[in-house]
């Protein structure tokens, strides 16, 4: 087995989905969507950049500590049975490690890995061609893998479960089916929404494992690792107030290192410090919280224009000219997690931390429950 990196697909949707990879309705959104520093999705430019970057190895992954201990104990079991890991499913938000942790489980092994997407595989012989060519051992792995068709996963229930697919040769009444053997490989799947991927699917995973988004302290180990890397001089402050503007997620975190070193060669002395990451960040309009225009312009719907009333996730959405599906995935967990946003079983409201984030009084006191009994705010309420 010889270690292999091969990119079969690019991470976006063939299907007319959003070329960030954002889960899509299929309907067209309001409004196109700009392309966002903290867009937690991959960017095009990011790509190069990112494989430069990530850690190839365990030892390097920064942070998620129950998912590397567990990591650690099945891969260690693997080697000394000389067999390849269970399936693993790794679930979380863009952009924390998944595709990533993909890598390292090869690398661990000492296998290859082939690398696709659920939007990418359309029709059944996609995937039964791509499991017919792994190697003993290889990783396959699939991005948004919530996103499969009912036929490609019916060929992989089998291929997980007993290494074997069926496939039919010929059409009509000559057609029959033949059963094929594969050999031993790991699956693993990275999906942003658990809840999408279907019960059959997710029971054949041996290990399913929950990413979290990051604290300060790990994104600043992060972007410290990264400067190096790019050969950037960043000092402690400076990773600090990167980190502390990454919203909890290494690709924003390197995303914006990158936007900051080309502040301070233009403007600065080269070096990122606490004052140069602060203005670096500004000027490509982040703020202290790592919120961009956009989601300011969402705590502005929450607290102006609704005043702080439950608000519904497409009332919000049409509010800021984006799909539900994207507000929920890519805008929400951050703002969930700051405080800025609750959910409350009438619709979204603004955190006591929004209030305070834009300077404004909330009229209804921080009580979550001050507005229980008021219906859900929609575009003509
Ligand atoms: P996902 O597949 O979840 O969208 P990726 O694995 O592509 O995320 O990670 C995005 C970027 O962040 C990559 O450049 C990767 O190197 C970096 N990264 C993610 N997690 C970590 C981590 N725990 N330690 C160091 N770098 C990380």
């Amino acid at each position: 087995m010889s270690p292999r990196r091969e990119i079969l697909a690019p991470p976006s949707a063939p299907d007319g989905g959003d070329p960030d990879g954002v889960p899509s309705t299929g309907e067209p959104g309001p409004i196109a969507r700009e392309e966002r520093e903290v867009d937690v999705a991959m960017l095009e430019r990011d790509a190069a950049v990112e494989a430069g970057i990530r850690p190839r190895r365990l030892g390097e992954f920064v942070g998620q500590g129950a998912v590397r201990d567990h990591l650690e104990i099945v891969l260690e079991a693997a080697r000394m049975r000389g067999q390849p890991v269970d399936h693993l499913l790794f679930a979380g938000p863009p952009g924390l490690g998944k595709t990533t942790l993909a890598g390292i489980v090869a690398a661990e092994m000492g296998a290859g890995i082939r690398v696709t997407s659920g939007p990418a595989l359309g029709r059944g012989g996609d995937v039964a061609a791509l499991l017919t060519e792994l190697q003993p051992g290889d990783v396959l792995f699939i991005d948004e893998i919530h996103r499969l068709g009912r036929a490609v996963e019916e060929i992989l229930y089998p291929a997980m479960e007993d290494f074997q697919i069926d496939i039919v040769i010929g059409k009509g009444p000559t057609a029959r089916s033949v059963r094929l053997e594969l050999p031993p490989f790991t699956l693993v799947g990275a999906t942003t929404r658990t809840g999408l991927v279907t019960g059959p699917l997710r029971d054949r995973f041996g290990i399913v494992e929950s990413l979290e988004l990051y604290g300060t302290d790990e994104l600043e180990l992060i972007v410290r690792r990264s400067a190096r890397l790019l050969g950037v001089a960043c000092d402690d402050g400076g990773a600090k107030e990167i980190a502390r503007r990454s919203r909890g997620t290494p690709r924003l975190a390197i995303r914006l290192l990158r936007r900051v070193r080309d502040y301070v060669e233009v403007r600065g002395s080269g070096t990122i410090t606490r004052t140069t990451a602060r203005e670096g960040c500004e000027a490509f309009g982040i703020d202290s919280l790592g919120l961009d225009r956009l989601d300011r312009r969402l705590l502005d719907v929450l607290c102006v224009r609704f005043a702080g009333r439950p608000v519904g996730l497409t009332t919000l959405a049409v509010s800021v000219g984006e799909e539900p599906e994207t507000v929920e995935d890519v805008y929400e967990p951050y703002l969930l997690q700051a405080g800025l946003v609750m959910r409350t079983p009438r619709g979204r409201v603004p955190g006591p931390a929004a209030w305070a984030h834009l300077g404004i009084e909330d009229p209804g006191g921080t009580d979550p429950d001050a507005w229980a009994g008021a219906p859900a705010a929609t575009l003509f309420g």
